[in-house]
């Protein structure tokens, strides 16, 4: 079996909010170093066979990916899918389904803004949009940073479209259950990613790594682009403690804003089963260029 040593499974494309097209990321992937790469745009399978294509170009050994929103607890959760068939009836359909709303999600999210006096901010959002069904925050956060609201995207998620603040419009994403199921019945790996980012008091946390396991997700994302040191040693030690399977992305979304670039993280500690060795008979070898 081969070994990776620099495995790079989260981030994202113009299909969902990223701004490189998956052959750009291929390259990238590539030059940073990376072994064994997955595009996981949000809630969109609609780039894999460009990204496997892209892959095989580049020589990456690939694994196909998405990122599924959910809603748990009343708090958006992240779940990775890795290594399935992303030709699933099953899981095209739940996506297709998660998607939904985006749309109607987006114009209430610019009314809020207009009323504090910014207009033209779902026009202005939409110029960024790749994939017409997966209008994001970010895209509105490129918006606001291009027209001088704020400095750049950091600010713009400290001052709008979160919680509490102008433009936040609460919306009801897939089943944790159900996006476990899709990915798992895919005959993929779900993963929770970027544990850190979620605002859980310890007994909600605890309930959501039981119940993940519960449906049957294997895997919580240990080294990532949007963790520290210490947080990646603290989900290190969730991953011995509910034996779950660890995963590393970059979480690379653009060169402008992503502050981690592909296959530019830290390791995995030595003793945790790495994701990507339960899904050996998954991953798409990239032929040896004759
Ligand atoms: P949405 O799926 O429309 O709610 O948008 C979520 C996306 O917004 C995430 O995938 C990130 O790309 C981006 N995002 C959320 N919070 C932050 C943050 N604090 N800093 C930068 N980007 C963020
Ligand atoms: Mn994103
Ligand atoms: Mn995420
Ligand atoms: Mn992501």
């Amino acid at each position: 079996m081969t070994t990776y040593h620099n495995p790079d499974l989260h981030c994202h494309s113009v299909v969902s909010d990223g701004t490189l097209t998956p052959e750009e990321l291929a390259a990238r992937a590539k030059a940073g170093g990376v072994d064994l790469w997955a595009l996981t745009d949000h809630d969109e399978v609609g780039g894999q066979q460009r990204a496997l294509a892209a892959a095989r170009a580049q020589g990456l050994d690939y694994l196909t990916g998405v990122e599924v929103s959910v809603t748990f607890a009343d708090t958006t959760v992240h779940i990775v899918g890795l290594g399935f068939d992303h030709t699933d009836a099953r899981l095209v359909e739940g996506l297709a389904e998660t998607r939904d709303g985006r749309g109607p999600r987006a114009r209430e999210m610019a009314a809020q803004l207009e009323a504090i006096g910014i207009a033209g901010a779902y026009e202005g959002a939409l110029k960024y949009v790749g994939n017409p069904a997966l209008i994001s925050r970010t895209h509105f956060a490129r918006f606001l940073v291009e027209t001088g609201v704020c400095r750049d995207t950091a600010e713009v998620f400290r001052k709008y479209l979160v919680e509490g603040k102008p433009g936040f419009v609460p919306h009801r994403w897939a089943r944790l259950g159900d996006a476990v199921r899709w990915i798992t019945e895919a005959g993929g790996i779900a993963v929770i990613a970027h544990p850190a980012r979620y605002t859980f008091s310890a007994t909600e946390e605890y309930a959501l790594f039981s119940e993940f396991r519960q449906h049957g997700g294997r895997g919580v994302e240990v080294v990532t682009g949007s963790h520290t040191a210490q947080e990646a040693a603290r989900y290190a030690d969730m991953a011995r403690e509910f034996e779950l399977l660890a995963s590393r992305g970059s979480d690379f979304h653009s060169p402008g804003e992503s502050h981690v670039d592909l296959g530019r993280m830290a390791p995995l500690p030595a003793d945790l089963t790495p994701v990507w060795t339960a899904l050996a008979d998954r991953i798409h070898t990239a032929e040896a260029a004759v």
